[in-house]
């Protein structure tokens, strides 16, 4: 194990009420201890653990440099599960990095992104998943991802990967006797059709931590939504009116939005992405205007809904209809009939029968009215596809769903190999479960990859 004492700053770097700097390791007191001065270091059970001690940090030539609030926890009962220090300081740029600095002249090294959660990790704090739920933690972009994340920091994928596991030890113990000692166990005497239900439900468990997965993900890191439709009806200003917010230029040349711009912004608890884009109309030279057609394009391809924007002054044009068919089929769709407020020549109903799958609102996006509809519209259409009430039973990121992937095919080659083959097949796709499963709970983790987890993580985290 790594026996260095680590330290970063752990709070933002900015202003702030506190700042502070973390250290971590066997010398994190003996370090802590240059650099401290306390009115209370001559007391006898000077440094009480969890205690907080007000003093000064001074550098080495005894200059005060900040007054602090310095706490030890000793270990093992701490987040790395080694003697940790914490500093509260004034929260400065210069005040932070100057402690850090003396803390490092003192002894420790900095800390690489992640490094606090990967000694929690190693010293067998938490396992692996909940330290994936830790950065999610720290990324939490909705109140719905914060939730997740906390259920995430409980260990509940790890709870049902364990329980999982020992389904499959338990179903692969007689199977192994059975090549240890194969005058006892004769292959006939297996009963297959219980060994098949065995398989068939360790499967069915598996599959049920992906129910759900999509929505779960979707609170997690947020829908794409694109609005589209033909130059100049309006999306631009439809997407100020949904950002309240002078986000994008409104201009009333075609063509004019060029780029792909794009918005944050909480509907119905869903976090969403907003992209804007270019108008896609066929036909145009300019160069720059047909990046900006292909780069809509793909932007409305990537996203889970579209919204459709047509001038409702005009009547519907091929144009419209082309675009409209750019809807693909895991694609919701809602169709925004705008300038409502001029001369109407489309009347919702004939949308509706065009795009049957969609909904059709009708608005005003320089009057702001019909605004609150068309979010009634995409929040409604995102809960259909969203499936709700089928959130998944724990939170799982992309790499625990490709890990769960890969363990429902062993299980599904375990099947077939029951039917055909050897048991030792059906022995072998089993353990290859196991391993692959062993990668959520940190078991059978390799060093590049928990490089690559922690390297995600922020700074003294
Ligand atoms: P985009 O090219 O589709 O992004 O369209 P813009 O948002 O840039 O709008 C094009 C023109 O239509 C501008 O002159 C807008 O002021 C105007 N416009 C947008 N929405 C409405 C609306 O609801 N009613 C009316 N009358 N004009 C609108």
């Amino acid at each position: 194990m790594d026996k260095d004492t680590i330290a970063a700053i752990s709070t933002p770097l900015g202003e702030g009420g506190i700042g502070i700097v973390r250290l971590s390791g066997e010398s994190a007191f003996n370090i802590i201890n240059k650099i401290f001065s306390c009115p209370k270091e001559k007391e006898k059970d000077y440094p009480r653990p969890r205690y907080l001690y007000h003093g000064y940090i001074k550098d080495l030539q005894g200059n005060i440099i900040d007054e602090v609030l310095v706490s030890f926890m000793p270990a093992p009962k701490t987040y790395t599960c080694e003697d940790v220090v914490e500093i509260n300081c004034h929260s400065g740029i210069f005040t932070l990095k100057s402690i850090l600095r003396l803390v490092l002249e003192s002894g420790a090294r900095p800390a690489e992104p992640g490094e606090f959660t990967k000694r929690a990790f190693i010293n067998g704090r938490i396992d692996l998943s909940q330290a994936e739920a830790v950065l999610n933690m720290t990324r939490a972009r909705s109140e719905e991802a914060v939730k997740t994340a906390a259920r995430g920091l409980q260990g509940e994928l790890n709870e049902r990967i364990e329980h999982i596991k020992e389904m499959i030890v338990r179903v692969r113990a007689p199977l192994e006797a059975s090549f240890d000692y194969p005058e006892e166990f004769a292959e006939e005497t297996f009963d297959y059709p219980a060994l098949e239900d065995e398989l068939e439900e360790i499967k069915q468990q598996l599959e049920e931590l992906l129910q759900g997965v999509e929505r779960n993900r979707a609170f997690q890191e947020g829908v794409s939504v694109a609005i589209i439709g033909k130059p100049n009806v309006g999306k631009s200003s439809l997407l100020n009116a949904l950002l309240q917010q002078q986000r994008a230029i409104v201009h009333e040349i075609p063509g004019t939005t060029r780029d792909i711009l794009e918005g944050y912004m909480n509907l119905g608890g869903y976090p969403i992405k907003l992209v804007d884009t270019a108008g896609i109309q066929e036909g145009t030279d300019d160069p720059v205007e047909k990046q900006g057609i292909e780069l809509s394009r793909k932007a409305a391809e990537q996203a889970k809904l579209l919204i459709m924007v047509t001038d409702g002054s005009k009547k519907l044009s091929e144009a419209d209809q082309e675009i409209a068919s750019l809807k693909h089929k895991e694609q919701a769709m809602v169709v925004a009939i705008n300038k409502a407020d001029l001369e109407r020549r489309v009347h919702p109903d004939e949308v509706a029968r065009q795009c049957p799958e969609a909904k059709v609102v009708e608005t005003a996006a320089i009057k702001k009215e019909g605004i609150k509809d068309l979010e009634n519209a995409v929040t409604d259409q995102l809960d259909q596809i969203m499936e709700p009430g089928s959130e998944s039973p724990v939170i799982v990121s992309v790499r625990h769903e490709q890990v769960i992937k890969d363990a429902i095919a062993c299980l599904s080659n375990a099947l077939n190999a029951l039917a055909s083959d050897p048991l030792e097949m059906v022995s072998l796709e089993l353990q290859h479960a196991n391993e692959a499963l062993g990668e959520i709970t940190g078991e059978t983790v390799n060093e590049k990859l928990l490089d690559k987890i922690f390297s995600e993580f922020c700074l003294g985290k």
